[in-house]
């Protein structure tokens, strides 16, 4: 199957890959569209020498280009628009398929298919349908008008959000819209007069002042449902960030906690684990995720309690021994792994933890050795224009040279940050996790997926109540999680008042102020780069904008709570128990089937 898409500038051919997807009743089939004049060439091993204008040749060679610059920015319009352009054509070719001979229309097209609209970025498809359906008309020949386009269209279309995070939310301006996809712009126009003509809120327009398309705004006026991802997500959604719009249309919000795939985040990576659940609870489980509810029987059995123990170790060996082949990275199994994986931003606090590993390092020397020794883990990569991001990666790695270089400390803490982080990765450092670090700034999570997986492994989670560790706070009870820091409340309300003031934290803290001023002490400025370093340092006490320091002493106090309750091994082991028994919500089955029972109806 090919399609000819066209730009304002430029046409491209299109053709569909099909992937199967295997499934326990059936196969369903993945539809992948790809370029034919693309030039893999361009790629050389790990690296790629692409010119971001030449868009037949690279179009679809990279996800998420740069977009620091204008010709990236352009770059990811002309990925979007191809992607859902050939999407609605498929549905709208597929439709005409299953109604021949049904009497059935275009008008039906919402008893066929419903377009899921994942995060803004395929938000064209909303004006592309309607220029397709009112351009070509409907399947008996006869015209669709431009109500009746909306009508079909908005009733097909749901929106998930999946951030509140102000730079995330995609607005395109006019100006780009019209060289990339002219086609679209008198239908985005026609989109924002029908808003303008019946709401005088300036905030809930399409086009803003700037000529900014809102694509998010397309979504919510045009689809039929608006659906966040973790309850507190969707309340914020609800009462802070979409108000407006859930005032407008109450009835289409909707909450759906994600979840995650068991077959990779057990089965197949934890096949140990998987295999000793099968010998507790017999094999249901991998059907009916909710069933791993069975392992709470066994709740004070000191036997399971000493198999789920060795599980872990096992791991925790595999992965030291993975990480010495691959990566020349030594570790010690007999430690706590303390881990965060994650892509690196500043409202994930990577730069917290480093403050409490600084804390740590100053508390060893003080001769306060810990009974069993720590390794903090890092995994990120970085935006390649988020220079913050890369500050703090670098702050990372210079304390890992620093701790190791002390032999005072280095016995008893060890920091790592492992090289290329990735799925494949992930898949071997989550079945070895003791603690699982998921401390965002209240609020900035929409939900998390790793907090699932970790949980899923037995890890005990340390972490704010943002996005979905609030549910997993609900499912396990404060005995079973290490929970700390500002609420979600109250950190919209500094955010609202604009009355948060690291500077003054930094300045009557003492504690704080000792681990922010390592970050430019001697030893640190001559193990690393002292421009970072002190780059990273001034933004922490100017700005500080995501708030680390505002947490930072509960963090310490929550976390050193977590390290020494880690030395009851048989308290342990009932803690990763309760959390392994109550993931079965975070499955990813649950999620798919609440989609289908309460939007998709299919
Ligand atoms: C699950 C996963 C993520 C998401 O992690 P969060 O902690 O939810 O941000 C990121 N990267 C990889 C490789 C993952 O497997």
């Amino acid at each position: 199957m090919t399609y000819t898409i066209n730009f304002g500038e430029i046409s491209v051919v299109s053709r569909m890959y099909d992937i199967n997807v295997y499934g326990e009743k059936r196969t369903n089939k993945l539809h992948l569209f790809d370029v034919e004049t693309v030039d893999e060439s361009i790629v050389k091993g790990d690296s790629i020498d692409f010119d971001k204008s030449d868009i037949a040749k690279n179009l679809t060679l990279f996800l998420y280009p740069d977009d620091s610059d204008e010709q990236g920015r352009l770059l990811r319009i002309y990925q979007q628009y191809f992607m859902v352009s050939n999407g609605a054509r498929l549905i709208l070719d597929e439709c005409r398929d299953k109604c021949i001979n049904t009497g059935k229309t275009f008008k039906n097209l919402s008893d066929f298919a419903v377009i899921q609209i994942n995060d803004t970025h395929p938000t064209m498809v909303i004006p592309e349908l309607i220029r397709l359906l009112t351009e070509n008309g409907d399947i008996d020949g006869s015209p669709i008008t431009m109500d009746q386009a909306i009508d079909i269209v908005s009733k097909s279309c749901a929106y998930t959000n999946h951030t509140i995070l102000a730079e995330a939310l995609e607005k395109w301006p006019v100006d780009y819209l019209n060289r990339v996809v002219p086609q679209l712009m008198p239908i985005i126009k026609e989109l924002d007069r029908r808003v303008r003509r019946k709401y005088t809120d300036k905030s809930v327009y399409i086009i803003d002042d700037n000529n900014l398309v809102h694509m998010a705004h397309i979504d919510i006026h045009y689809g039929m449902s608006v659906n966040g991802v973790a309850k507190l997500h969707t309340e914020i959604l609800e009462n802070t960030e979409l108000n407006n719009f859930y005032r407008i249309y109450p009835e289409k919000f909707n909450n759906k906690t994600n979840g995650i795939t068991f077959r990779r985040w057990l089965i197949h990576c934890n096949n140990g684990l998987a295999k000793y659940i099968e010998t507790l609870i017999g094999s249901e489980y991998r059907h009916d995720a909710e069933k791993l509810k069975d392992l709470l029987k066994f709740a004070g059995d000191k036997n399971v309690y000493d198999n789920l123990l060795e599980i872990k170790t096992d791991n925790k060996r595999n992965l030291a021994e993975y990480l010495k082949q691959t990566q020349g990275i030594e570790i010690n199994p007999q430690s706590i792994y303390d881990i965060q994986i994650k892509r690196l931003h500043e409202y994930k606090r990577q730069q917290m933890n480093a403050l409490y590993i600084i804390y740590k390092y100053f508390d060893i020397k003080a001769g306060n050795i810990p009974k069993t020794p720590v390794t903090v883990i890092f995994g990120a990569k970085a935006a390649p224009a988020y220079t913050i991001a890369k500050d703090i990666i670098h702050l990372i790695l210079t304390l890992s040279k620093v701790i190791e270089a002390d032999k005072d400390v280095s016995p008893y803490l060890k920091v790592v940050l492992v090289q290329n982080y990735n799925v494949t990765l992930a898949e071997k450092l989550i079945p070895a996790c003791d603690i699982s670090e998921q401390i965002s700034l209240a609020s900035k999570e929409a939900s998390g997926t790793g907090n699932m997986k970790f949980m899923l492994n037995g890890a005990v989670t340390l972490g704010t109540m943002d996005g979905a560790n609030v549910e997993i706070a609900e499912l396990v009870g404060k005995d079973n999680i290490y929970t700390f820091g500002a609420t979600s409340d109250e950190v919209i309300a500094h955010y609202e008042k604009c009355d948060y003031n690291a500077k003054k934290l930094y300045e009557t803290d003492a504690l704080i102020k000792k681990c922010v001023d390592f970050i430019i002490s001697d030893v640190m400025l001559q193990a690393g780069d002292s421009h970072s370093l002190n780059r990273l340092y001034n933004e922490i006490v100017g700005k500080d904008w995501f708030m680390a320091l505002l947490d930072l002493r509960s963090y310490i106090e929550t976390k050193e709570k977590a390290l020494t309750d880690y030395d009851d091994r048989y308290a342990w082991a009932e803690k990763m128990l309760v959390n392994i028994a109550n993931a079965g919500f975070f499955s990813s089955d649950r999620t798919i089937q609440q989609y289908n029972e309460d939007i998709w109806h299919l």
